[in-house]
């Protein structure tokens, strides 16, 4: 089958799986990364750690993406944004088997990676790094563009989407890099961080003190309430805030308890959780 007819018929399954975002990268940009990339960084991704390390007969990385819905994480860090959390993770591992699997059944030997990938938050106090990221693979994939919180933004749902990753043998051509950088620079994600984990100067990107997020993590979970979420709430970046009537992030600064939206945010919180 034609390369192109394949990648069409992907992006069908990927329809049929109520598959909102995916993107295609060849292995060819983690070695010789597009000059028309969104961001730059000065160290770029270590051998180890691209897709043809991990599973040498990788041609082509699909990445799938699946939102997080506004007003579940407007309650976060809450029981209600930690079962969102898992439901798509789940979704997410899912979907992507099931596409892995699909596609080798047609001939070409595919795997799906996890969509997370560590045992226990503990694991990451020590080694922040996941064995392969799929933000980059995003990124490479022309979904979206890296935001100040070091998470992807897309146009559709600023950072408010997760994404997994299948390496599959069968050759397609990767997506047009056509994203612009799309971080605004507002701080918002950083001025609302409560362990100031976002640095707002330096190197963009910037390096994220992830230790200090992991540590906070750890303590949302030991509450039942993990992951944290606030600098993926705050961020004004996505067509969902318009879909969702969340244009307005100053719901996030304003305290009037009288707000009917904070209210339910707070009926929220009362329940299911430590505080
Ligand atoms: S997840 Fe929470 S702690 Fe971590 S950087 Fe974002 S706001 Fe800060
Ligand atoms: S909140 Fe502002 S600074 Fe942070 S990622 Fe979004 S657009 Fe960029």
């Amino acid at each position: 089958m034609v390369a192109e007819a394949l990648k069409n018929e992907v992006k069908e399954r990927c329809g049929e799986l109520n598959i909102p975002m995916v993107g295609f990268a060849s292995t060819d940009r983690w070695k010789n990364p597009p000059s028309e990339l969104p961001n730059h960084f000065d160290e770029w991704i270590p051998l180890d750690f691209w897709p043809q390390s991990i599973y040498p007969e990788t041609e082509t990385v699909i990445v799938i993406g699946l939102p997080i819905q506004i007003p579940i994480l407007d309650t976060a860090p809450s029981i209600y944004y930690h079962e969102l959390y898992k439901t798509v993770n789940i979704l997410l591992d899912i979907k992507a088997y099931e596409i892995a699997s699909w596609l080798t059944q047609k001939g070409y030997p595919s795997i799906y990676l996890p969509r997370d990938g560590y045992g226990d938050i503990t694991v990451l106090l020590d080694n922040p790094l996941a064995f392969f990221s799929h933000r980059h693979a995003a990124f490479l994939a022309g979904l979206g563009s890296f935001g100040l919180n070091n998470v992807i933004l897309t146009s559709e749902y600023g950072p408010r989407v997760r994404f997994t990753s299948i390496f599959t043998s069968a050759r397609m051509e990767s997506d047009e890099l056509k994203t612009p950088d799309l971080c605004t620079r507002c701080f918002k994600c950083a001025n609302h961080c409560p362990v100031d984990a976002i640095p707002t100067s330096g190197d963009f990107p910037p390096p994220m003190d992830k230790r200090t997020c992991a540590l906070r993590s750890q303590k949302l979970r030991s509450e039942y309430r993990s992951p944290c979420g606030i600098c993926i709430k705050v961020c004004p970046v996505g067509n969902d805030r318009e879909i969702f009537n969340r244009k307005d992030t100053s719901i996030y600064s304003d305290k009037n308890n009288s707000n009917m939206i904070r209210k339910g945010w707070y009926h929220v919180k009362e329940y299911g959780s430590k505080k």
